[in-house]
């Protein structure tokens, strides 16, 4: 066998694409293949039809997988046909796609490599290629892989805020809470951005079969959802619900904390990770000092047990007992003559329906979160991406569970 059939079998290259040369350049590593066009005919990518052969375009390189320690590359000048629906068309090369400088081996090899990779830096040196070569493939993979999303209905979504970059610019998420994937991602968490996800994301059918959607308690989106999904039930994030608390309980700390040190009294010095921690889950070391000041008659005390009240309210089984349990908390907040506290409070009194509707549809946001760490992930890796789009394209190619290959 010459080594042009052997590398005509490796690469899959078949009439009328035939081997004409391969160049082993021992020295520099690599091996050149030149792949000529024999036919007089050609097929039109647009409609499939047999047209006559027109020209030849312009001489091109494509990056192959190396062949052991060998770069390859084919290099080719693709025809050109002319058909009698849509002009003169350039054929399509059986080892790659459309506007791609690699083969498809190659790229499928490269997105599973990206994907495996920690960071794009340590991608980039395991495939030799440069940023915008990674950036390219991550974006062709992920158009592949949302022109191949089925429709598919989807019963719980999931819609949160992220921040991108620092400062106050954010972006609004879109999850999949039972497949735990990212959907889409817009820049910007207004009302009218939440609900251009809703309708970029989702198709018609889709839109109308979402059962439930778990949210923060944020306006804009619950006014998203109530416009483009009206018959899904709006569940309020526990989790959410919880960093406010937890928020309301810091709030007291820091104030009595100043209060008391102006006084001289340091107890609340160093405590503040006590508060925040679950009951359960406060240091052996650290329980004697947290068990005393639980029991002081400190502001903060009476905050954290108002925030530690909170947590049963979600292990009920009953919608009913729920509401009831609920009502009695809130009296208790409201009357803590702790301001913090009390806005909380009226948060959720205000938000009753949406915080009730856990008892019908058990989801939480827990599921974004998760991907939330993973967005974060990729965030630092990329140093800050420059555009959002390149930031979007990120977090669906790690995020999106899409079918990517070529
Ligand atoms: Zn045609």
């Amino acid at each position: 066998m010459q080594i042009e059939d052997h590398y005509a079998l490796l690469l899959g290259v078949k009439t009328p694409w035939e081997i004409s040369s391969v160049d082993l350049n021992m020295a520099g590593n690599r091996v050149d293949i030149e792949i000529e066009y024999t036919d007089t005919t050609g097929v039109c990518p647009e409609c499939g039809a047999a047209c006559s052969k027109h020209d030849d375009r312009e001489r091109r390189t494509w990056r192959h997988l190396d062949t052991m320690q060998f770069s390859t590359y084919l290099h080719a000048q693709l025809p050109r046909i002319k058909c009698p629906c849509h002009g003169v068309k350039t054929v399509t090369a059986p080892w790659a796609t459309k506007n791609s400088r690699f083969t498809l081996l190659f790229e499928s090899f490269a997105i599973r490599v990206i994907q495996a990779s920690r960071s794009i830096e340590e991608a980039r040196k395991l495939l030799k290629l440069n940023w915008h070569q990674v950036e390219a493939i991550k974006r062709r993979a992920v158009e592949r892989g949302l022109a191949r999303r089925d429709s598919m209905a989807i019963e719980y979504l999931g819609i949160d805020e992220k921040q991108f970059r620092s400062g106050h610019r954010y972006i609004t998420n879109l999850v999949d809470l039972k497949q735990g994937r990212v959907l889409d991602v817009v820049e910007d968490r207004k009302e009218d951005a939440c609900k251009a996800l809703l309708l970029q994301a989702l198709t018609k059918e889709q839109r109308e079969e979402v059962t439930a959607v778990a949210l923060d308690m944020w306006k804009a989106y619950a006014n998203a959802v109530k416009t483009i999904l009206p018959q899904a039930m709006i569940v309020h994030d526990r989790f959410h619900i919880s960093q406010h608390l937890n928020q309301a309980v810091d709030q007291v700390r820091r104030a009595e904390n100043k209060q008391l040190a102006s006084e001289g009294d340091t107890r609340l010095k160093g405590t503040k990770h006590f508060w925040l921690y679950n009951n359960e889950n406060v240091k052996e070391s650290c329980s004697d000092q947290f068990d005393r000041l639980k029991g002081s008659n400190l502001k903060v005390a009476r905050a954290w047990a108002l925030k530690e009240h909170f947590r049963p309210f979600w292990d009920y089984r009953s919608k009913g007992w729920a509401k009831r349990y609920f009502e009695r908390w809130y009296s208790w907040g409201i009357r803590s003559r702790l301001e913090p506290v009390k806005k909380v409070a009226r948060m959720l009194k205000a938000h009753e329906e949406g915080l009730l509707n856990y008892f019908d549809h058990r989801i939480s946001n827990a599921v974004a979160e998760g991907l939330n760490s993973r967005i974060q992930t990729v965030k630092s890796n990329a140093r800050g991406y420059r555009s959002f789009e390149g930031f979007r394209t990120s977090i669906l190619f790690y995020c999106g569970k899409l079918d990517m290959l070529p």
